[in-house]
């Protein structure tokens, strides 16, 4: 018999959970794109992004998912010819990679595997050898949502400092804006890619762009730049539908809206602890069933692990045989592997992740564990007892202690 009639509830990292104000506020009949509210509305999100960016610099807002914001990022700064280093520890930055090698950028790879966050040391190296100062930029995730692995943004830029190279740093928050600690200026960070469909809350459709002075300056260097993803008229518009290169997303608009205004009333520094603290009850039941079975979890460094996202591995079928039973049986869909094995490996069966970003609280997480907890035992899955507890005493024990990030 199945119990997943009920809300269901979509535990992948990306698409996230939508908050129903922000579901509210796009249903509306469609608004005038010429002149009213839409204008001020739209205005008034820029502060508001800035701030969940940590940014004084520039913010813009495209039409589109992850993949264009990787093609934007690069449009701006490079030229085919002209030379990036990319940081790899998993598929997202391995595909920033391969967008910039599609687009004719030569292309470093300082590949780190799949298990290790990215060293500043090697970063710093490789910079050291470019006596000649051709790599113009620096590429990083700073999640990668296939290994959910973390990796200290604020490190690589001292470690471009030291090695005193010009280049500029460009990281990919897609999977950690509004969930994990950010500070696009305080870490010296140039340019910064997100997307509307994790963190933020809101439908997939919308990509921000935040980037530096010294990042506009390299576009300005440019002899072409692609029209739609310049971004140069997005931030200083003569119109309003320069913004967007075209008619506007006035309904990703208001989601956004609604989205921005629940982050900045929680507060953001809130947001990240919230993070944290789900993640943390997960990664304790994790831990207790790992106990006494195959569960392990893909970075063993919590250190080094999003808050957002988490890569685990159960052993070939488990891991399809209980995302099938999680999402028939319990009504919650969990995240598929990525990057761990070739989708036609039968090992590939063996990996998934957990969701974990956005409209989450505390009693969606525990349904989450205590049902993964059901699935484990249903499949007759060896796993060590007490992982719902475990879940259950980080949760009271954070609620009793002040927000930490
Ligand atoms: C989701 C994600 C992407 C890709 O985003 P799409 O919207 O699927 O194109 C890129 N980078 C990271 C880190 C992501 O999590």
């Amino acid at each position: 018999m199945s119990l997943a009639q009920g809300r269901p509830y979509l535990a992948i990292p990306g698409p996230s959970v939508m908050p129903d104000r922000v579901l509210r506020e796009m249903h509306r009949a469609s608004p005038n794109i010429y002149e009213g509210d839409l204008m001020e509305m739209t205005a008034s999100l820029f502060p508001d992004l800035r701030r969940v960016a940590r940014t004084q610099h520039n913010v813009a807002i495209y039409i589109c998912n992850g993949h264009g914001m990787w093609e934007a990022s690069l449009a701006n700064i490079a030229a085919p010819g002209d030379r990036v280093l990319v940081a790899v520890n998993g598929n997202f930055g391995q595909g920033w990679a391969d967008t910039a090698t599609r687009m004719g950028i030569e292309v470093d790879i300082l590949e780190h595997g799949l298990h290790d966050s990215i060293d500043p040391a090697r970063v710093a190296e490789a910079l050291t050898a470019d006596t000649a100062h051709q790599i113009k930029a620096v590429l990083s995730v700073h999640v990668d949502t296939s290994t959910s692995i973390r990796n200290d943004i604020a490190a690589l830029r001292r470690a471009m400092e030291e090695a005193d190279h010009p280049a500029l740093l460009m990281v990919d928050c897609i999977a950690s804006l509004a969930c994990d600690r950010f500070e696009m200026d305080d870490w010296g960070v140039d340019v910064v890619i997100a997307a509307s469909q994790k963190g933020l809350m809101t439908p997939p459709g919308l990509g921000l762009m935040f980037f530096s002075p010294k990042a506009a300056k390299v576009r300005d260097g440019l002899v072409r730049v692609s029209p739609y993803w310049d971004w140069a008229p997005r931030v200083d518009p003569q119109n309003y539908s320069q913004h967007f290169c075209g008619t506007a997303p006035t309904h990703h608009l208001f989601g956004l809206r609604a989205a921005l205004d629940m982050i900045h009333e929680e507060g953001l520094e809130h947001v990240w602890s919230r993070h944290k603290a789900l993640a943390r009850a997960l990664w304790a039941a994790c831990d207790a069933w790992g106990q006494g079975g195959p569960l392990a979890l893909n970075m063993p460094d919590p250190h080094k692990r999003s808050h957002a996202v988490t890569a685990a591995r159960i052993g070939a079928p488990n891991a399809s045989r209980l995302r099938q039973w999680c999402e028939g049986q319990a009504g919650v869909t969990l995240g598929i592997g990525l990057g761990m094995a070739p989708p036609t490996d039968p090992a590939w069966h063996g990996f998934f992740r957990f969701g974990h970003m956005g409209h989450i609280n505390a009693h969606m997480m525990l349904g989450l564990i205590a049902s993964v907890e059901a699935g484990l035992k249903a499949l007759d899955i060896p796993h060590g007892p007490g992982g719902t507890a475990a879940a259950a005493q980080i949760i009271a024990d954070a609620t009793a202690s002040p927000p930490v990030v």
